[in-house]
């Protein structure tokens, strides 16, 4: 099957390249982290290699390794920032499993005992609240 290009105008490549604003929570020289402005449940983070890739079917293996690292690294953060029983890790690769931004992320969220996820394409969260909660994230991280 032929792959599909990467786009570099896609919205996270503009986050990255400071062309339109993210609250972001983390950054090192392989990854950056921000607010999901439709977030699942209070706290969920996106966490995006610099590097360009659609998804993780093209990416260069030699970055997974850093991504995997920032993941773990934001995880513990919102579990301690939201005081969460647990957290999910989701990933999504092209539209027919719920891709919807084609630049490489992994999705962390917060859970709590017998709070269900809401929809993934859900309902954009203030900028309010998102700047708050990134600003917890960001404390639990030093
Ligand atoms: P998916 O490609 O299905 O893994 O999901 C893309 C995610 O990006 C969704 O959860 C959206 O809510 C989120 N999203 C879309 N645009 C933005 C944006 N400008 N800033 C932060 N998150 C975004």
């Amino acid at each position: 099957m032929a792959e599909t290009p990467y786009d570099p105008q896609n919205i996270f490549a503009k986050i990255l390249r400071g062309e339109i604003p993210s609250h972001r929570v983390y950054e090192d020289q392989s990854v950056v982290a921000f607010m999901d402005v439709m977030p699942q449940g209070p706290g969920h983070t996106l966490v995006v290699p610099k590097a360009p890739s659609r998804n993780l079917l093209d990416a260069d293996p030699a970055a997974l390794g850093p991504l995997l690292k920032a993941v773990q690294k934001v995880a513990l953060a919102v579990r301690k920032a939201f005081e969460a029983d647990g957290v999910t890790i989701l990933q999504f690769n092209e539209p027919a499993s719920g891709q919807t931004v084609y630049h490489l992320h992994i999705h962390v969220i917060p859970r709590f005992e017998g709070i269900a996820l809401k929809p993934h394409t859900g309902v954009m969260e203030k900028p309010e609240v998102l700047a708050d909660d990134a600003d917890k994230i960001r404390k639990a991280l030093v």
